[in-house]
């Protein structure tokens, strides 16, 4: 068993807390790691280190800054091979898919180079006579990042590029079900320059992020999880003065009209719901034929597709789809295939029965499922599953489609597929739902926009990365400027105003 650790200040430190959890290679079902889960006090430690790094780098030039992150972009790209062979053997995802996932994030860290121009500000001469103002913007301090399973990389790279490249100082909690990602990050940005205690990484659990939350010198917390947590992680840290951005679950619909290229929108379907077992945020797990002809279609192409995917190892190249994080998570996607039956929905691809391949028996694999005739009553379509089962919800029409993805509390994102420009266009401007695909089935916007979803998918004013993640963090300062002239004014005891 090997013992994982935090990093802090530039190296990897043992946690001393006494309490660890076992990490798990998806697919042999083994433990072979275990990850410490810090205490309050170890948390206090990486954010005191943050603190004293802090004010140099926030001096730092933003071009100097900049050149530190083009290094470590250099390491990443040289590392991405070992990064996703991290990624896939404690998350289970392919090999491509992790390499997918890393690239990703580079593009992040792609955009942040170009933060001297972002961080230009505004200027506006003679707001009054002789009086000049200009705004600019100044990191925060100290902000944590706090991240899920599904992406262990890519979405701490949502977050710190950005935070470092605008002179913030960043403490990483990644998930404890897949840490190393996170700990060879450090060790890279370290590499490339980055002064210790800039990016510092706590491993641990709720104990680590309560201290994270209560911590009055962490400025801003960045979240990305379930949708109960966001929530609370929104409620606590705004409650504790802290900037907050907390993306949640989510239920993608696509929807499919008579007139879509039906051919593309099965392809498209299989790898949105199917690619990385459906552990994705923007991954489809309702599909919304119009018709009963589209419908219909739809099934029978879809059918033979499932039953045919490659379900594996990531050591397998042949694998499609590995296998689930954790055996309870395997449990929860079982479950809930399990009551869409009870609850009356037509199983028409049963992934439960799938066989792991010899020596990964004990794996948490599971095979791609259907259901058909989904309805809005059913736990199936209110729940997030987060696995690879697809739901297909019948609509009469266009309007009976617009309103089953209207009614989910959840809109982080939605595809339409057809051919029709005048329908899309409608479709994309109504839609109640951050992030829109047309013809594009998993539409997750590039580094230069920003990524973020609607209702229950985001807690908080502010998107992640683009122009977005600079404001986030980022406050405004607005500078009024005169010089003395030879002009001596009086005392004024009135509201200035400019003339
Ligand atoms: P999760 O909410 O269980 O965990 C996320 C983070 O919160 C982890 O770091 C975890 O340690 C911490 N955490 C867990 N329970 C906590 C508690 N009680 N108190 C405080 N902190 C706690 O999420 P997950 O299972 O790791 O990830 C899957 C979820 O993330 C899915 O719901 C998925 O949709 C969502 N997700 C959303 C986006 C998005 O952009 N909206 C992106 C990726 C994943």
């Amino acid at each position: 068993m090997t013992d994982l650790s935090h990093f802090v200040s530039g190296k990897r430190v043992a946690g001393t807390s006494g309490r660890f959890a076992d990490v798990f290679d998806p697919a042999t079902g083994t433990a072979e790691k275990r990850v410490p889960l810090a205490s309050s006090a170890e948390v206090g430690a990486a954010v005191a280190a943050a603190k004293a790094a802090w004010p140099a780098w926030a001096k730092t030039p933003p071009l100097r800054r900049a050149r530190i992150l083009d290094r470590f972009k250099a390491l990443l790209q040289e590392n991405a091979d070992k990064l996703a062979g991290l990624i896939s053997s404690e998350h289970g995802k392919t090999h491509d898919d992790a390499l997918g996932e890393v690239t990703r994030g580079i593009e992040v860290v792609e955009f942040a180079l170009g933060i001297p121009h972002l961080l230009k500000g505004e200027i506006t001469e003679n707001v009054g006579t002789n009086v000049d103002s200009h705004s600019l913007r100044q990191p925060l301090g100290v902000v944590a990042g706090i991240t899920p399973f599904n992406f262990p990389a890519m979405v701490p790279m949502w977050m710190f590029p950005v935070a470092l490249a605008c002179g913030n100082a960043f403490v990483l909690k990644p998930s404890e079900r897949d840490p190393s990602a996170g700990l060879l990050i450090a060790e890279l940005l370290t590499e490339a320059g980055l002064p210790d205690g800039v990016f510092n990484v706590v491993n641990g659990d709720k104990e680590a992020v309560d201290a994270i939350l209560a911590h009055p010198d962490v400025k801003a917390v960045s979240f990305v999880g379930s949708t109960p947590i966001a929530r609370y992680i929104y409620a606590t840290g705004t409650a504790a003065g802290k900037r907050v951005q907390a993306l949640g679950g989510a239920k993608n619909h696509m929807v499919i009209l008579p007139d879509a290229d039906l051919d593309m929108a099965v392809g498209a379907l299989m790898g949105a719901a199917y690619g990385s077992a459906g552990e994705r945020c923007m991954a489809i797990s309702v599909a919304v034929p119009v018709g009963e002809a589209t419908a219909n279609a739809l099934i029978e192409k879809l059918v033979p597709k499932i039953e045919a995917l490659k379900v594996g190892p990531a050591s397998d190249p042949a694998s499609e789809m590995g296998p689930l994080v954790t055996a309870q998570h395997l449990a929860k996607v079982r479950g809930y295939i399990d009551e869409g039956v009870k609850e009356g929905a037509k199983l028409v691809v049963d992934g439960r029965g799938f066989h792991a391949p010899q020596g990964y028996e004990d794996g948490f694999f599971i095979g791609g499922s259907l259901f058909d005739e989904v309805t809005p009553e059913m736990s199936i379509w209110k729940n997030e599953i987060f696995g690879p089962v697809l739901s297909v919800s019948r609509a009469k029409n266009y309007a009976e489609a617009v309103d089953l993805v209207g009614r989910h509390e959840y809109g982080n994102g939605v595809a339409v597929f057809t051919r029709d420009g005048d329908a899309a266009r409608a479709f994309a401007h109504d839609i109640e739902v951050g992030m829109v695909g047309v013809n594009v089935p998993i539409p997750v916007p590039m580094a230069f926009h920003s990524f973020g979803g609607w209702k229950a998918s985001l807690f908080g004013d502010h998107h992640m990365h683009g122009p977005e993640g600079v404001r986030f963090y980022t406050r405004l300062k607005t500078i009024t400027t005169r010089w003395p002239t030879g002009m001596r004014a009086e005392a004024e005891f009135v509201m200035p105003t400019m003339g």
